[in-house]
């Protein structure tokens, strides 16, 4: 599952702590700064999916913060503020804020904007990468250590699903009808042909698999180790 990571940038550590707890109940990895420098430098410093934002901070408000993460990030932010001018809103807008919140505010709330956000601002996957494979979804190109492999739409197909979920055992079941569709009326062997052909393509050693392992008497899953 992915964790996304959030970093809550608040001076009230009682307000910054219940929104890191309700994001972490929602299965989020929460960074916090107490102050704007710090929320500046944990932004440039981390990989994070969404800032909130606090409008009045020490040593940097909210608005500056938002100005230094904008130089260098589309990262998308959701502005706290207790402020209702609008001349403090329309600033953030115009420095790029997702969304606001006005305080005081409801932690489940700020949750669900948190996730509505972020589902409005995800990007559409378009690669897959592991293990040496990059799989280019939009032009359909496999590459295996940089070096470009022609895949049939099958095995490609086969690459792609095992790949979505790395680690994870799909039976010749599962495979079959996601990459033949329903309505296929081949058996389990099938499968097993077509991932002999793919690992003589992708795998360093074909009869050692270390990309498209088999998982005796259940299917196969992409490793990689
Ligand atoms: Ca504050």
């Amino acid at each position: 599952m992915r964790r996304d990571r959030v970093l809550v940038v608040e001076d009230e550590d009682a307000i910054r702590e219940l929104v890191a707890f309700h994001l972490e109940s929602e299965g989020f990895t929460v960074l916090q700064a107490p102050d704007g420098e710090q929320g500046v430098a944990l932004a440039r410093s981390e990989e994070v999916q969404l800032v909130v934002l606090d409008l009045m901070l020490p040593k940097l408000d909210g608005v500056a913060v938002l100005r230094e993460i904008r130089r260098q990030s589309r990262v998308p932010v959701i502005m706290l503020t207790a402020r209702t001018e609008e001349a403090d809103r329309v600033r953030g807008l115009e420095l790029g804020a997702d969304d606001y919140m006005g305080k005081p505010f409801s932690p489940r709330e700020l949750v669900a904007r948190v996730k509505a956000v972020l589902r409005r601002t995800e990007p559409p996957i378009d690669r897959l990468s592991a293990g040496g494979v990059t799989l280019d979804l939009t032009a359909h190109r496999c590459y295996v250590e940089d070096r470009e492999v022609s895949l049939t739409l099958t095995e490609f197909g086969l690459l792609q699903s095992l790949m979505e979920r790395p680690g994870q055992v799909l039976t010749r079941e599962v495979l079959l009808e996601k990459v033949w569709g329903y309505d296929f009326y081949g058996d389990a062997r099938t499968v097993d042909v077509h991932v002999r052909h793919l690992r003589e393509k992708v795998e360093a050693e074909p009869s050692q698999p270390h990309l498209v392992e088999t998982v005796r008497g259940v299917g196969y899953r992409f490793s990689a180790r």
